[in-house]
C-alpha cells in the first residue's frame, strides 16, 4: 500500500523560490573580478535566475543540455546555479585551474552548448575556443564596460543578455531524478571523469548539510564560500544557504589572505569553508601582520575538507580565532559529504589531549552514507579504530557511475562506491583517513600513513607545508621522504626535524631523508600533487641506501 502523502518532486528551483519568498532581503555579497564589491539579496538572485532561464531558452538550451561555467564565486555564478538547473538544463562547473588540455577535454566530453566565463579567463577562452566544438556561444560574466576584447565566435555580454529578458518564469516540474549539475574529478591519473548530480541527490545532501551535527548552517549566519563553486558544487553550500536563507559572501578570485581577512571582518562572517591550502595563506597574512586580531572577527566555525586538517591548523583556529573546526571527508563523487567531525555528548568529559585525537579524525558517519572498510580480499574489517582498509560508501548522494559510462561499472557487489581511500573506523563510527591507496607508503610489509607523517611534521613551528612520498628501497620496498617548505623567516635543519618527529611517530615511520624546497606542487583542488613529487624525486638517493 502506498502512503497518501503529496508526491512533490525534490527540485533545486524550490530552494531559490523559498529563499526569495522567506528571505528576500538577506544579502549576497560578491567581490568581483572587476575589482568592485557587489551587493544583492536572495530576491535579486531569484530574479536573475529567472532572467537567465529565459535567456537560455533564447540560446536554444533545452532540458538536459549542458551549460558550462569557468568562473569564481560570485552572485552571477550563484544565479547560474539556479537558472540553469532550475530550468532543467545541467550546470557544468569547469575547474579553471586544470590544464588547458584538460579543460578542452572536459568541455568537449560534456558537450557544453554554451560557456559562461569570468573575464579573468578571457585569454584562456580565446585560446581554447577553436577546439570547443559543441559551444555555440561564449558569455562573458560582466557588463558592457568590462567586456574583454577577444576573438571568439558569438561572444555575448552577461548583463546585456539577462537585461533583455523578462523576470517572469515558471520553473518546470521536472522528474526529481533528472540531472542537475556536472562536475569532473581532477583526474590526477587518467582523464577527468564526470560526476552527474541529480535534483534529488542535491536536495537530500542539502538537508544533511543543515543538521547541527554537520555544518549546521542557519538563517542567522553570514557564510563565506572560500571553496570554489567549481569544486563539488562548493560542497553544497550555495544550496544550503538558500534553504535556510543565510547571507552568502562570495570572494571571487580574491583568495589571498588579506582579501579573505577583510571579507571576514567587513561582512561579519560566522561560518566559512575551504581547503587547508587557503587557510595556510590566511595564516601567512596574519603572521606578517601581528597587529591583526583574528578573534575580533567573530568567526564561529570553519569547515575544512579536501585534505587532512593538520593539528597546528586546528589549534590555531581554536586559539587565535576562537573558532570551531568542522572537518569533513568527501569527494566529488560523494556530493561531497561523506563524514563530518563533530563531537558527541560523551566527549565533553575528555581531557584536551584525548579530545584533540578525536577532533583530528576526518569525521563520523551521517545519515545517508553507509560506510565499510575492506581488506585486500574484499572482506569487511572491524570498526576498532585500528584495522585499516579500502573505504567503500553508499547512499542517495553518492555516484553510481561516471558520465557517459567512463570507467565502466564502478560499484561493488553490494552497490558501494570504492573511494580509493584507505581508512580506519572506530567503535563510535569516526573515520580516520590513513591515505589515498596510491599514496600510502608500503614499508617492510606494513603501511605508513603519509597523512599522519605530514600532520606531525607540519606541527614544527618552522614548517609551512610538508609532504611525504615513498621512495623505492631495495630492502624495505619503500621508505618515506619528507619534503618541506620552511616558514618565511624561520630556519630548521634536517636533523632538528627528524629529532622533532622522533618523539611523535613510531621509530620505523621516521623519514629516511628530508629535503627543503621553495614550494610544493598542488592539484587544481588544492591537494598536494603527489604524482609530480614522485616524478621530481624519483632519482633521489636516500642516505640509508
Ligand atoms: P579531486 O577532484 O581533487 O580528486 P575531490 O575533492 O573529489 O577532488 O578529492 C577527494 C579526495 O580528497 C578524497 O578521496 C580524499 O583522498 C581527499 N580528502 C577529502 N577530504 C579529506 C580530509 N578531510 N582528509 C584527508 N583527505 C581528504
Amino acid at each position: 500500500m502506498l502512503g497518501l502523502m503529496q508526491d512533490r518532486p525534490l527540485l533545486i528551483s524550490s530552494l531559490i523560490e523559498h529563499a526569495a519568498t522567506f528571505h528576500p532581503e538577506t544579502e549576497i555579497v560578491s567581490r568581483l573580478p572587476e575589482g568592485t564589491t557587489h551587493r544583492t539579496h536572495w530576491r535579486g538572485i531569484a530574479k536573475q535566475a529567472k532572467q537567465l532561464a529565459n535567456a537560455l531558452a533564447t540560446l536554444g538550451i533545452t532540458a538536459g543540455d549542458r551549460v558550462g561555467t569557468l568562473a569564481w564565486n560570485s552572485h552571477r555564478h550563484l544565479a547560474l546555479y539556479y537558472g540553469v538547473s532550475g530550468s532543467g538544463a545541467i550546470l557544468h562547473t569547469v575547474n579553471p585551474r586544470l590544464l588547458p588540455e584538460q579543460i578542452d577535454y572536459i568541455v568537449n566530453h560534456a558537450e557544453d552548448k554554451v560557456l559562461f566565463f569570468d573575464i579573468g579567463f578571457a585569454p584562456l577562452v580565446e585560446k581554447l575556443a577553436p577546439t570547443l566544438r559543441s559551444v555555440t556561444a561564449f558569455i562573458a560574466m560582466t557588463d558592457r564596460t568590462h567586456m574583454p576584447a577577444i576573438d571568439v565566435p558569438n561572444l555575448l555580454c552577461y548583463e546585456e543578455l539577462i537585461a533583455a529578458q523578462s523576470d517572469q518564469y515558471r520553473w518546470p516540474e521536472l522528474e526529481e531524478r533528472s540531472a542537475s549539475s556536472l562536475c569532473y574529478t581532477s583526474g590526477t591519473t587518467g582523464n577527468p571523469k564526470g560526476v552527474l548530480y541529480s535534483h534529488r541527490s542535491t536536495m537530500l545532501h542539502t538537508l544533511m548539510e543543515l543538521a547541527p551535527d554537520t555544518f549546521g548552517v542557519s538563517s542567522a549566519e553570514s557564510v563565506m564560500l572560500v571553496v570554489p563553486m567549481f569544486h563539488a558544487n562548493a560542497w553544497g553550500t550555495p544550496y544550503a544557504a538558500a534553504m535556510v536563507g543565510a547571507k552568502l559572501v562570495l570572494p571571487g578570485p580574491h583568495l589571498d589572505g588579506k582579501s579573505i581577512f577583510e571579507l571576514m571582518r567587513d561582512e561579519q562572517v560566522t561560518f566559512t569553508q575551504g581547503v587547508p591550502t587557503v587557510w595556510a595563506m590566511l595564516f601567512q597574512h596574519l603572521d606578517a601582520h601581528p597587529e591583526l586580531d583574528a578573534r575580533s572577527l567573530g568567526v564561529k566555525r570553519v569547515g575544512i575538507g579536501g585534505a587532512a586538517v593538520a593539528q597546528a591548523m586546528l589549534e590555531r583556529f581554536e586559539r587565535d580565532f576562537g573558532a570551531e573546526v568542522v572537518q569533513g571527508w568527501g569527494m566529488t563523487e560523494t556530493s561531497p559529504i561523506g563524514v563530518i567531525s563533530k563531537l558527541l555528548k560523551k566527549h565533553e568529559a575528555l581531557a584536551p589531549e584525548a579530545l584533540l585525537k578525536i577532533k583530528l579524525k576526518q569525521g563520523r558517519g551521517v545519515w545517508g552514507v553507509d560506510l565499510k572498510i575492506l581488506d585486500e580480499n574484499g572482506a569487511a574489517l572491524p570498526w576498532d579504530g585500528q584495522a585499516f582498509g579500502h573505504l567503500h560508501v553508499r547512499g542517495p548522494w553518492i555516484a553510481s557511475g561516471y558520465f557517459k559510462g567512463e570507467g565502466g561499472s564502478v560499484l561493488d557487489a553490494e552497490g558501494f562506491f570504492p573511494t580509493g581511500d584507505v581508512a580506519t573506523i572506530d567503535p563510535d563510527g569516526y573515520l580516520q583517513l590513513v591515505d589515498r591507496a596510491k599514496d600510502v607508503i608500503k614499508s617492510g610489509g606494513e603501511w605508513i600513513s603519509s597523512i599522519d607523517l605530514e600532520n606531525a611534521a607540519s606541527g614544527h613551528p618552522a614548517v609551512a607545508e610538508a609532504a611525504i612520498i615513498g621512495i623505492a628501497h631495495p630492502k624495505w620496498q619503500e621508505r618515506p621522504l619528507l619534503i618541506v617548505v620552511k616558514r618565511a623567516g624561520h630556519e630548521v635543519t634536517r636533523e632538528a626535524l627528524l629529532d622533532y618527529l622522533a618523539t611523535r611517530v613510531a621509530k620505523w615511520w621516521l623519514p629516511d631523508d628530508v629535503v627543503f624546497v621553495d614550494q610544493l606542487p598542488h592539484t587544481a583542488t588544492g591537494k598536494l600533487l603527489k604524482t609530480k613529487l614522485r616524478e621530481q624525486f624519483r632519482a633521489h638517493r636516500l642516505p640509508t641506501l
